[in-house]
């Protein structure tokens, strides 16, 4: 027979026992939660995925980075882009021209290049910047066509919001980051035209005029202006 005393001691651990159990999942949700916090961020969803000769980058250090440089592939596809990046062009280094992030047209993030390498992606400028690629057909296939000179595709709304998550999230990683410029600033050069010797076409033109230049840098809080040249 059990004691009324008994029975109440028992019913008091098995309580303290429930109760604790419960606090402990309340805060094991409260935890979780967290991540899905409207204020506390949205993280980009990055694919790692490095181009063969990644280890023949040369090697830098992250904390003299100063500027996020905007690109279009300029191809049909994901695919395309990733076939030009892997061809080699430089025979000494077994290297080719890469930006170091790729986003395709719904939003897909992936990495060719690691951020303590410098990638090929920018003429005079590759040493302390970033480049990211957007998946786009731009002037594609006649770039240097004289009657071709027009940028055919605009930006998709998930590949700008991409872009902005990506951005603000290596601002935050790499606090002396503080600028921002398109290709075509960056490279002004005037090629011949293919078709026509005496006309001549402008060697890079992306992202182009359908880059959301204002709403981009409303977000990310960067200058669109060129950093000082050491
Ligand atoms: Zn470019």
């Amino acid at each position: 027979m059990i004691s009324s005393f008994t029975l109440y001691h028992q019913l008091g651990i098995n309580y303290n026992f429930i109760m604790r159990t419960l606090s402990i999942l309340i805060i094991s949700i409260l935890i979780s939660a967290c991540s899905y916090w409207p204020f506390g961020g949205e993280e980009p969803v990055v694919v790692d995925n490095k181009l063969p000769y990644w280890l023949n980058l040369q090697a830098r250090t992250t904390d003299e980075l100063n500027m996020i440089v905007i690109h279009a592939t300029e191809l049909t596809d994901l695919d395309e882009a990733r076939e030009y990046g892997e061809r080699v062009l430089y025979d000494e280094s077994g290297t080719g021209a890469s930006g170091h992030y790729y986003i395709d047209r719904d939003g897909t993030i992936e990495q060719y290049v690691p951020d303590n390498r410098i990638a090929n992606h920018v003429s005079g400028w590759n040493a302390k910047t970033i480049g990211i690629e957007l998946i786009n057909k731009g002037r594609y296939p006649n770039w240097y066509h004289s009657d071709h000179q027009v940028m055919q595709e605009a930006y998709s709304e998930a590949q700008i919001n991409a872009l902005i998550l990506l951005v603000n999230k290596l601002k935050a990683r790499y606090p002396t980051i503080n600028y921002t410029q398109g290709h075509e600033e960056l490279d002004t050069r005037m090629v011949f035209s293919d078709n026509n010797p005496e006309v001549k076409v402008p060697r890079k033109m992306d992202p182009g005029p359908y880059f959301p230049w204002d709403l981009f840098i409303e977000a990310v809080d960067l200058k669109k202006e060129t950093p000082p040249k050491e």
